[in-house]
């Protein structure tokens, strides 16, 4: 599984510019889905027939935080905004990486150091001129932050664990419910999320479930002089209650504890005080869609370094199997 987290979170992919990362599913899911397809956002529905009438969507997000490139100067140096919730302290002396392969390093004006707004931030990839820059790299590039994968042991850290992991999680999930589901599963690799949830809004209205589950990054309150959080690395998935963007439908949130308990997974409840995922719009398409999240604990979420506990994945995946094998007698089906 570390060969399959790896590939995904080196590929390109910033919000709108998924297609590398969902090619690589397609190609990975092709032997055990369904049916495949790919909406006008960028959306990779992957499904699983099932034996009952009802239907389940999962959500993990392909697309990562990034930049886009806004001036070119004319000693060759860019100017860059944010694509997502960028943490620029973390920015000074990364790299960025654009779709042909160029890559520059993040520079800044002088000033306090106080002041590390991305406005006072330069790219410079090695360019003298602004013809030479342009060459290379034009106003409207989208770019990634660059960072190897790295294995840990029981830990891995990268960029875009948010929320390749959750990718990951989904795509593991396929394989193990083999032609064992219960339901119709709709695994649904969503695009730009990191910019408001924008492809799950369209792919739940497509899909319209009868449950609704989000699988996505969390933080944790478990490093140095934290943020108080009482989520841990290693202490298993993490049972959303409420974050910004939903509060988990009670017997969501039941029928997580329930299914845990019973199989033995490891788990964690999860009160996020900023900050959302796809279940966000998944529960509020149509008529409304009970809904909830399945959390994978990491640790420095949207810098270069995002890390997580290859337990905590396996939880995960774990959970997520048990919900598509689980009798959802309180889901019924609605008439569609
Ligand atoms: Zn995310």
């Amino acid at each position: 599984m570390k060969d399959l987290i790896q590939r995904l979170v080196e590929s390109f992919g910033p919000s709108g510019y998924e297609t590398a990362v969902t090619d690589t599913i397609r190609e990975l899911v092709a032997p055990h889905a369904d049916d495949i397809s790919i909406d006008a956002l960028g959306n990779l529905l992957v499904w699983k027939k099932g034996s009952s009438d009802r239907t389940i969507m999962f959500s993990a997000h392909t697309d990562e935080i990034g930049v886009v490139v806004t001036h070119v100067d004319e000693n060759g140096f860019l100017r860059f905004s944010n694509v997502g919730g960028l943490d620029s302290q973390t920015l000074v002396g990364n790299r960025v990486r654009f779709a042909s392969g160029t890559i520059g390093v993040i520079g800044r004006e002088k000033g306090s150091l106080k002041d590390l707004s991305i406005e006072k931030m330069f790219l410079d990839i090695g360019a003298p001129t602004r013809d030479e820059a342009q060459k290379q790299v034009r106003v409207g590039d989208f770019g990634i932050i660059h960072r190897e994968f790295v294995d840990l042991g029981q830990r891995m850290a990268a960029k875009s664990m948010d929320d390749r992991i959750g990718c990951v999680v989904l795509i593991e999930t396929l394989k193990r419910i083999g032609s064992r589901s219960a339901h119709n599963v709709c695994f649904v690799f969503s695009s730009q999320e990191e910019v408001g949830l924008r492809g799950a809004r369209t792919a739940a209205f497509a899909v319209n479930p009868d449950l609704g589950i989000a699988v996505d990054v969390t933080r944790t309150g478990d490093t140095p002089e934290a943020a108080r959080m009482d989520v841990s690395l290693g202490k298993g998935a993490a049972i959303k209650i409420k974050d910004s963007s939903l509060v988990a439908h009670p017997k969501v949130r039941s029928l997580m504890t329930n299914l845990a308990e019973h199989h033995g997974i490891k788990h964690q409840f999860e009160v996020l005080e900023r900050g959302g995922t796809d279940a966000g719009v998944i529960h509020i398409t149509h008529e409304g869609v009970p809904s909830g999240t399945i959390s994978i604990p990491c640790r420095y979420v949207h810098s270069a370094s995002e890390m997580v506990d290859i337990g905590d994945v396996e939880a995960c995946i774990q959970l997520a199997e048990a919900i598509c094998q689980a009798e959802l007698t309180e889901f019924p089906a609605k008439s569609k």
